[in-house]
């Protein structure tokens, strides 16, 4: 299968050499070639999408908007199983994940296409200042122009998702430059859409590499707004090159868990299990760090043990499979390398540890240090550290000992406490009996310190993806 940039609808597949193969983590077996997009293609995307901008999407009703939306939530359900597969082949997530993530991307269009007609100003009382009486003010919300979206590996679909549907429901345009790892699915999306009724224009795919095409793309003066998910490294030098753009970026974290004496840990450890190491820890709200109130410590270190160990590791693609490959060899050796790191340093391996090319077993560490980088930096593979504490404010102290800030997990059936504790931690996020790693779709999601900016979850994204715009009528001059 041979891929490339999908500009106004069309394809243009050459002989060029620029290449790039994606291949299974898994087996390494070939997914696809990828031609890769040169600076003009880039440039032909972002025309065309200014262009589709100011001559159909922004004067596009919103019942028509919606009427898309919907119609590509039910063909994305036609070929759900197709989606799934495609995801599992060229992330390397087991397929009842890979299930999920495409059973989450309907939802997120349909939310989309739900709040495409909801989306409204307010009425100001413009009477409240001296001088504004006989004057009548409004809002509404207007589209930004053409949205570039850069999305990463892990999520391929529902996080480009995250950025499209409400890109459409607010009536913008799109360029998407989805990862190198994990292109196909983006492609296949980006012909639902049209199949769906979307302007060719209003949705255009550009493959190429971000080092190479992610500064011309995010410079260029016809992007009005740059949202990314990502690296904090790369959200980083999108936040210099913007400019005046609007600027959503969705980074990582090292998410916090905390379980105080009280907490059911019934409910807790298995949900741990899954939050530590679903897609191999790849997942921006993995539960990282788990602070265990030492009264409980030995028996939630014996029972999270034994249930890592019960995990089926395996073929991504069988249906048994909880747990697979990271994403690349690369991936697995850095991350190894942070284990040897720890341990050097006086940190234990409870259990895993062990990498083979880009597997690498659930590994569970006591005996950290917060300095160390399994603690202070974004693990994003599957290490998780257990942390024993005596007092509340220890706690929190620890939790808050990050420079990120995106999700945390509180256990505890005292109330009092968990709210307490969850006006304390500094996240764009806190649940409560419910770990870090949970998200829903329709909520506002989104970190804190360099967790990143501005919020997703369709109905927030629609607000960071549109202007409000002012209207006032003297009412006086009609007299
Ligand atoms: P990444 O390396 O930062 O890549 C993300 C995207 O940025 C890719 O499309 C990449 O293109 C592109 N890119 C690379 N260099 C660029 C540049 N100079 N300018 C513009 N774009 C550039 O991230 P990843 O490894 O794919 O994903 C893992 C990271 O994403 C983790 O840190 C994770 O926490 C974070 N994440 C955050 C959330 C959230 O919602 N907060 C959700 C999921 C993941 P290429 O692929 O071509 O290099």
């Amino acid at each position: 299968m041979k891929i490339a940039s999908i500009i106004n609808g069309a394809e243009s597949i050459d002989n060029r050499e620029e290449t790039l193969m994606v291949y299974n983590p898994h087996n390494q077996e070939r997914v696809a070639e990828v031609q890769l997009a040169d600076e003009n293609e880039l440039n032909a995307a972002i025309d065309n999408s200014y262009e589709t901008f100011h001559h159909t999407m922004k004067t596009m009703p919103a019942h028509k908007r919606a009427d898309i939306l919907l119609k590509a939530a039910e063909l994305l359900e036609d070929r759900l199983e197709d989606f799934a597969q495609i995801i599992t082949k060229e992330a390397g997530k087991p397929i009842q994940f890979s299930r999920a993530e495409v059973k989450r991307s309907m939802q997120v269009i349909r939310f989309a296409s739900e709040y495409a007609k909801q989306i409204s100003g307010e009425v100001i009382p413009m009477d409240a200042a001296i001088g504004g009486e006989n004057r009548f003010g409004f809002t509404k919300r207007v589209p930004v122009g053409v949205v570039a979206a850069i999305t990463p590996f892990n999520f391929p679909l529902n996080l480009s998702l995250h950025k499209i549907a409400p890109a459409i429901a607010a009536g913008n345009t799109i360029v998407l430059k989805p990862a190198e790892k994990t292109p196909v699915s983006a492609y296949m999306l980006v012909k639902l859409f049209h199949e769906a009724g979307l302007p060719v224009g209003g949705l255009n795919l550009v493959l190429g590499l971000g080092e190479e095409l992610g500064d011309p793309l995010v410079k260029h003066e016809k992007i009005h707004k740059v949202t990314f998910t990502g690296s904090l490294g790369v959200g980083r030098i999108i936040r210099e090159n913007a400019g005046f753009k609007k600027v959503t970026l969705e980074l990582g974290s090292n998410s916090p868990n905390l379980l105080f004496e009280d907490a059911d840990l019934e409910q807790a450890v298995p949900s741990l299990v899954k939050g530590a190491f679903a897609f191999s820890g790849q997942v921006c709200i993995s539960a990282q760090r788990l602070y265990v109130h030492r009264s409980i410590y030995d028996r939630f270190l014996d029972d999270f043990k034994k249930r890592t160990e019960e995990l089926v590791i395996g073929d991504p693609m069988d249906e048994a499979t909880d747990f697979g490959p990271m994403i690349n060899e690369e991936a697995a050796e850095r991350a190894k390398s942070w284990i040897d790191d720890a341990v050097i340093h006086g940190a234990k391996v409870h259990t895993g540890g062990e990498q083979n090319g880009t597997l690498l077993t659930p590994t569970i560490m006591t005996d950290v240090k917060s300095n160390m980088k399994v603690i202070a930096e974004e693990v994003f593979a599957p290490i998780v550290s257990v942390i024993p504490f005596d007092t509340e404010e220890e706690a929190v102290k620890a939790a808050n000992d990050s420079i990120y800030g995106l999700q945390a997990g509180v256990f505890t059936k005292d109330i009092n406490k968990a709210f307490r504790v969850a006006d304390k931690l500094e996240m764009g996020g806190v649940w409560i009996n419910e770990i870090s790693t949970y998200r829903q779709d329709n909520h506002p999601y989104g970190g804190v310190k360099q967790s990143g900016i501005g919020r997703e979850g369709v109905k927030y994204a629609v607000e960071d993806m549109t202007e409000m715009k002012f209207f006032g009528l003297n009412l006086d001059s009609y007299q």
